[in-house]
């Protein structure tokens, strides 16, 4: 290959970018002094921040939007939403190599009307009755979801999504506008019903993400409470929440690491802002991710017609995939490796010494996730090709893309202990 000859022959500029830890910025060495040619190499190395995709609002059969008579927003949509609809995000997923996450509203999944027992839930309190939406379209939408784990992750968000006394909703379901969480017990109560309506169709346990109704969240107990809804979440097995750090997110002075922060154990991150408004419908996306989430609703995903979703699914598809080449982003397989790979990437140090990189894990340890941070992945740049080798932790993947004067390797490590360690590159 032409390029790679050029590669090969040409002595590179010598880089003066000082070493050491970096933040933010790529970490240049220059090396190698080994190298028994005298060439010198310009390597850079990252720990990538991830990007997730979290769309909310997903499982309600009507998309009207009832809230001027006391009835959830809904997607705010003029159709019924389809089986179509959730193959629109196992396709999303797909092409991106990704398992976004659903963000589900489950009432309109109760076949067996268990929410009549379940207070504040629904419209209709007592009384609810969703015999409507009982169909063959659970079933149908039931084996989409089963059938493409790889592609779909639910994420809990609500029963009904607000909070209803006596037929007049509040928001939210989870917390009122203070950002004060319901009373403990209720939340127990809809956190046990969510898992009862999962239950009822064959959808498995319990998720491990949380997304809450209308943002309305707290980091850390709120007042009248001695718990936190983070708290009452990992009690439930959950790791992780993903909400904005906006207006409805309260006590943001507690959270420690910017982007995210350490709630009871479980990782709350900042989504950031959408791309899209909450009920837009039919509009291909355009821009750009403003933090680590790809946050959308439901209706930003579909269009009018729903054997056209594709069409829309495919424009999402051209806004995500360049962040999976870039140096600094990846796009995160699935939300544990994304946990995972955020912490690493605003906590542990990378350092260069001569044909090294070492990792500093100390801060990374120290956070307190529930999740063991061991795997992760670094993306290294190099205008020579490179082979990489380590004896204190593991390589379980190397792939590599060339681009017009360098190689952007990325790297899948996986720690054996709890130590730092490195790795070592040579010319390969
Ligand atoms: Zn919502």
């Amino acid at each position: 290959m032409k390029r790679r000859k050029f590669l090969k022959n040409t002595t590179l500029g010598l880089s003066a970018t000082a070493a050491g830890a970096i933040s933010g910025g790529f970490l240049a060495s220059c090396l190698n002094s080994n190298d028994k040619k005298q060439t010198k190499m310009d390597v850079s190395a990252l720990i990538p921040i991830p990007i997730q995709i979290v769309i909310d609002d997903v499982g309600w059969w009507s998309g009207k939007d009832g809230s001027a008579y006391q009835q959830p927003y809904r997607t705010g949509i003029d159709r019924n939403h389809t089986v179509a609809d959730y193959r629109a995000i196992v396709k999303l997923g797909k092409e991106l190599g990704m398992r976004p996450q659903a963000a589900m509203i489950l009432c309109e999944w109760d076949k067996n009307n268990i929410l009549k027992n379940v207070p504040h839930s629904t419209w209709m309190g007592k009384k609810w009755d969703n015999s409507k939406w009982v169909g063959p379209w659970l079933e149908e939408a039931a084996d989409v979801i089963n059938n493409n784990k790889k592609h779909f992750e639910i994420t809990m968000h609500g029963l009904g999504h607000e909070w209803w006394t006596n037929g007049i909703f509040t928001r939210a379901e989870w917390a009122d506008d203070d950002g004060i969480m319901r009373p403990k017990h209720d939340i127990e109560r809809h956190i046990q019903a969510f898992a009862e309506i999962l239950q009822q169709n064959n959808l498995g346990e319990l998720p491990k993400s949380f997304v809450p109704t209308n943002f309305s969240h707290s980091f850390g107990v709120t007042k009248g409470n001695d718990v936190s809804m983070a708290e009452i979440l990992r009690e439930h097995g959950f790791s992780y929440i993903n909400t904005p750090y906006n207006y409805n997110f309260h006590n943001i002075d507690r959270v420690q690491y910017g982007v995210f922060g350490v709630d009871s154990g479980v990782l709350t991150v900042d989504r950031g802002s959408d791309l899209l408004d909450w009920n837009v419908i039919g509009v291909i996306p355009e821009g750009k991710i403003n933090g680590v989430t790809c946050g959308m609703h439901w209706a930003n995903l579909l269009h009018e017609d729903p054997e056209r979703n594709s069409e829309i699914v495919d424009g999402w598809v051209k806004v995500l995939a360049p962040y999976k080449n870039k140096p600094e982003t990846m796009l995160a397989e699935n939300s544990l490796v994304y946990q995972k790979q955020l912490v690493h990437s605003k906590l542990t140090k990378t350092t260069r010494k001569e044909n090294k990189i070492e990792f500093d894990f100390s801060a990374t340890d120290n956070a307190g996730t529930i999740i063991s941070n061991d795997e992760f992945t670094i993306k290294i740049k190099s205008q020579k090709e490179l082979s990489f080798s380590s004896g204190d932790i593991q390589i379980n993947s190397v792939s590599s893309n060339k681009e017009s004067d360098s190689v952007l390797y990325s790297l899948n490590l996986k720690r054996k202990g709890k130590g730092n360690a490195s790795i070592t590159y040579k010319s390969a």
